[in-house]
């Protein structure tokens, strides 16, 4: 079967034509990147996902890592693949080039993350950590700390991990009990038991430069006592050459529904009184250090998602293509056809085919809004931008990962019989992306971030930015005649929304707070409803304007495609959304009210 990831021509459609990306080489820090040089990293990105990375996917899948007395091994073309990501400057390449990254627009950076992701997302989950634990170093860290690892992280010589989740504490970091003791020399002893930490060993690289959340001896209960740590598995010499092994090792690794070829260890901090680590920014301020780098974070495990999501519609795409199943309706006992000429297909793939369109471009439109943060130097731009991302990461980690749940779920249903085994590759693609919707904070949590912590924040402020925005879509498609009717319907979407914001608002400052708190999932779906069609909505008012200017027939193909994505949106699943919107205002308080006991169960 034919490898497949993503499509080429819509990536170029969201960085050339949504996000013009090329205007942005007009500014010095991106003058490199002219329309050339964006074509070229995208098809390296491309090139190195399909020829090298992918085919190691099902290896790690069937193979997985396997743990033996302390040491993780895993499957050797990992190795390989680790060899060519590294030589190829894949692990930062949105940072910095003084501490080895490629300074590439952060847009530029989720496009290509789309085939990297989707090569191989158990080794790119572990690779990607690089770029976090780095960028948090970059950031926070001490002169010496930047020197000794940053452009080891950076470069993919070492790898990072995230050393937060312990057995009682996953969610709620604030109840962690790791502790750490001052020594006199500066440095910090650390003990403790982590759980779940991805990438805790393995044998892909020399070190591994473990970030850990603890709490120092006499720091305040909570979240307000936690500090974080770097705790390499090699210590670091003076001159930078690897010492003796640092006393934290892995003490096993989960079996897992996916992502098998992704090591999630269990930890052992310091068994023998000897887990050195020196302090990340200052005493107390661990967590706050994460909640900064979470946007990141969040927004990559959406991309993680999109990668499943793009890779699986295209399987299916492939096979509904090519699988001669019955025949058309009515007409039963005539000529077999393919099943894409099913409409009961046809209605999935289009579901499918939408969703993907619609994350991509919300993913690059939030990227595209760190990097238009990073040129301007007007002030107010820089809030605003960061209120847009702000609002938008619980969409693109909650609502993206959901939906791309769905739509690899789906997959497997258009594949039939064979989708439900291992021939095929939708299965692995369903198992590998469930867990986008848990680690980063569970959906559950975004959708409450978003209720709790972005929504009446400042007045509303974040809130209005995003309504702003969209309304800059909405006057130009009611300009277009083709697609009035369309952002007529969006517009009234928007008003019910604001009724269900009105509805909320009061309810969160009174006793309905928990009632509010049930219904934040609901709101986080209907709020990402409306984001994707407003993406969608975008993508169709570029897209009929090329149409009037009759483009070729592939083109155009492209074009029609893009109109149909948003009326089937807007036309068959906005109703959906006004209809929860409705079922949200009701506020109907049985899951609040009901009993313990009522659950049943015993
Ligand atoms: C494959 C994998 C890789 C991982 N990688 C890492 C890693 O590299 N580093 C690391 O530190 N951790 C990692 N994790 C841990 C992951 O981040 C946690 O599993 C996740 O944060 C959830 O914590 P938990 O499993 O303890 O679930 P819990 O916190 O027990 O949550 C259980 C359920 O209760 C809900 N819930 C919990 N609290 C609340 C609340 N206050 N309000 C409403 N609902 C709530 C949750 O949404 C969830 O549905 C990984 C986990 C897996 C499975």
């Amino acid at each position: 079967m034919m490898q497949l990831i993503a499509d080429r021509k819509d990536i170029d459609f969201v960085l050339h034509e949504q996000f013009e990306l090329s205007q942005l080489s007009r500014h010095e820090k991106f003058s490199d990147f002219n329309k050339t040089v964006i074509d070229m990293i995208v098809n390296e990105a491309r090139n190195l996902a399909i020829k090298e990375i992918l085919p190691t996917n099902s290896i790690g899948d069937k193979t997985g890592c396997s743990y033996e007395n302390g040491r993780v091994t895993m499957p050797s073309e990992f190795k390989a693949a680790w060899y060519q990501l590294e030589k190829g400057e894949w692990f930062a390449p949105a940072q910095a080039p003084e501490w080895g990254g490629q300074g590439i627009p952060e847009t530029l950076n989720v496009a290509t993350q789309n085939y990297l992701f989707g090569a191989n997302l158990s080794l790119l989950m572990v690779a990607g950590l690089n770029h976090a634990a780095g960028k948090i170093i970059e950031t926070f860290g001490s002169d010496r700390q930047k020197k000794y690892y940053l452009k080891n992280l950076y470069s993919g010589k070492w790898s990072g991990t995230m050393v937060l989740t312990e057995a009682e504490s996953g969610s709620n970091l604030g109840d962690l009990t790791t502790s750490a003791t001052k020594n006199e020399d500066g440095t910090y002893c650390l003990s403790g038991n982590k759980i779940f930490i991805s990438g805790g060993d393995h044998d892909m690289t020399e070190n591994i430069v473990h970030l850990v959340l603890a709490r120092i001896e006499g720091a305040p209960k909570g979240s307000r006592g936690i500090s974080l740590f770097v705790a390499p598995k090699f210590l670091v010499n003076d001159d930078g050459s690897l010492s003796e092994q640092n006393d934290i090792v892995c003490t096993g690794i989960e079996e897992k529904m996916g992502l098998h070829g992704s090591p999630t260890c269990s930890m052992a901090l310091g068994s023998r009184g000897k887990c050195i680590g020196t302090l990340i920014g200052k005493e107390n301020k661990g967590l706050s250090i994460m909640f900064l780098m979470m946007n990141k974070a969040r927004l990559m495990v959406g991309s993680q998602a999109l990668s499943c999501a793009s890779s699986a519609y295209l399987y299916a795409l492939d096979y509904a293509r090519n699988r001669i199943q019955g025949s058309v309706p009515g007409e039963s006992g005539k000529k077999s056809i393919a099943i894409i000429q099913h409409p009961d297909i046809r209605r999935i793939l289009l579901t499918m085919k939408m969703y993907t369109e619609g994350i991509r471009s919300l993913l690059c439109y939030i990227a595209n809004l760190e990097d238009k943060k990073k040129l301007t130097e007007n002030v107010a731009d820089k809030v605003r931008y960061q209120n847009l991302i702000d609002i938008l990461i619980p969409v693109a980690k909650g609502y993206v990962t959901d939906r791309a749940l769905d739509v690899c779920n789906m997959a497997v249903q258009i594949f039939g019989g064979y989708g439900y085994t291992t021939e095929f590759p939708v299965e692995q693609l369903l198992r590998d992306v469930r867990i986008t919707t848990i680690y980063e904070g569970t959906n559950g949590i975004q959708a409450m971030d978003l209720l709790g912590r972005k929504l009446f924040h400042r007045k509303k402020e974040l809130y209005k930015n995003l309504i702003d925005e969209i309304d800059i879509t909405l006057n130009r498609a009611k300009a277009t005649p083709a697609l009035e009717q369309m952002a007529q319907t969006l517009d009234n979407a928007l008003t019910k929304l604001e009724q269900v914001v009105n509805k909320i608002d009061p309810a969160l400052q009174d006793q309905d707070v928990l009632l509010s708190y049930a219904f934040a999932s609901p709101f986080l779906e209907v709020t990402g409803d409306i984001v994707m069609a407003w993406m969608l909505l975008w993508r169709a008012t570029i897209a009929q304007d090329r149409i009037e200017n009759k483009p070729r027939k592939k083109e155009l193909d492209f074009y029609a495609g893009q109109i149909k994505s948003a009326q089937f949106f807007i036309g068959s699943i906005l109703p959906v959304t006004l209809g929860k919107m409705a079922s949200i205002i009701t506020f109907d308080g049985a899951a609040i009210e009901i009993s313990d006991t009522s659950f049943g169960g015993k």
